[in-house]
């Protein structure tokens, strides 16, 4: 039953994982995220399961909730990959051993946010922190309508945002929301100031599970931009070679962050850096961001407008928290089985896909 893939809460979905990964008999190791308890005061915590030969020359990666509750569809993945007895063999023969790494951002996973618990975007979190981050001036303009003083946004802000996009022009707009940002705590797209805890967890087990491997692939499970039930295969790094070695992994439609037709920006510190540059000696690297479509992008940013607005306000009275949580679950996760369904089809095509690059 491919529904039952599908967890209703952060609990839910580590109790199938880690039961899925014991029947396999995956190496399991759980990290305890030093700060805070999640919202039924469970233990928060990323959870590694290895599977396959401990020595295997080639490992592909699998990771959910890098943004919080878009670990609803990740985790849902990797619980489908570990019951599914043909593709674990066929990884086996071909000797890729595989690497989950479940529930990156298990705070943002259980409390209902993208962000973790200082709110800082884990994927503009992986820059270097000794060097001058970078600028986002646009974010800095756009910064008090995004989060305006009362919500819904009036009229006034709607066209003040108007205004903005006329002026710099659409692609501004994205950059400015969605490149990531280092001044703003309480804004949107925050990178922080200094590495996060999942920061420096996920570069720990990279540097652990890399070493010696000749290969190895990552496929980092995402929601929220792109139509509907859509996995739109991202590339993000910036060779030439990776890019045409994605490309015949997962095909022609893999599309480049440099490329306009793209869904999002060319973003800084994403959470490939932890990869990079943990596992700088293993010969070849490859990663895709596997980005699922949910609802229409405008729908999403009020979204991730709404909560943060919320997080602002604790004021807020329980029937406006609830419909702006509810709006903000179906940001990043589709309550259907028919969005559940053309999820776990394109993510098995690209696992099988990417075991068959990493033997070849
Ligand atoms: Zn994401």
């Amino acid at each position: 039953m491919y529904q039952s893939c599908f967890a209703h809460n952060y609990v839910n979905a580590r109790e199938r994982f880690l039961e899925a990964a014991r029947l396999q008999e995956c190496q399991l190791q759980s990290f305890l995220n030093p700060v805070g308890k999640g919202i039924d005061g469970e233990d928060l915590t990323m959870d590694i399961a290895y599977y396959g030969d401990a020595a295997a020359t080639s490992v592909l990666v699998l990771t959910s909730a890098m943004h919080g509750e878009e670990g609803f569809c990740g985790s849902g993945c990797q619980v489908a990959l570990l019951r599914d007895q043909p593709l674990l063999d066929e990884a086996r023969q071909a000797g890729v051993g595989i690497l989950l790494i479940h529930a990156v951002n298990a705070y943002g996973f259980s409390w209902g946010h993208r962000t973790n618990e200082d709110n800082i975007d884990l994927n503009r979190n992986f820059c270097n922190f000794e060097q001058p981050l970078r600028d986002n001036p646009y974010y800095q303009a756009l910064h008090p309508l995004l989060v305006p003083a009362v919500w819904p946004p009036d009229p006034d802000n709607e066209a003040a945002i108007q205004a903005f996009i006329r002026q710099e022009g659409m692609q501004a707009y994205k950059i400015g929301m969605m490149m990531g940002q280092h001044v703003e705590p309480q804004g949107l797209f925050y990178g922080g100031q200094g590495p996060s805890w999942s920061n420096r967890t996920l570069r720990e087990v990279f540097r652990a599970f890399g070493r010696g491997r000749q290969r190895m692939g990552w496929v980092d499970i995402h929601t929220g931009l792109g139509p509907c039930g859509h996995g739109e295969k991202i590339f993000v790094q910036k060779g030439q070679d990776e890019y045409a070695r994605a490309r015949a992994w997962w095909g022609a439609d893999v599309t480049s962050v440099s490329d306009p037709s793209s869904s999002t920006v060319d973003i800084a510190g994403t959470g490939t850096q932890a990869m990079l540059e943990e596992c700088a000696d293993v010969p070849e690297l490859t990663f895709m961001a596997l980005e699922y479509g949910t609802v229409p992008l405008d729908q999403v940013f009020l979204a991730l407008r709404g909560d943060r607005w919320l997080a602002c306000h604790p004021e807020a009275d329980d029937a406006t928290r609830k419909a702006m949580k509810a709006a903000h679950r179906a940001a990043f996760y589709v309550d259907t089985d028919a969005w559940r369904g053309a999820i776990l089809a394109q993510s098995r095509v690209c696992i099988l896909q990417a075991i068959r690059g990493l033997s070849s």
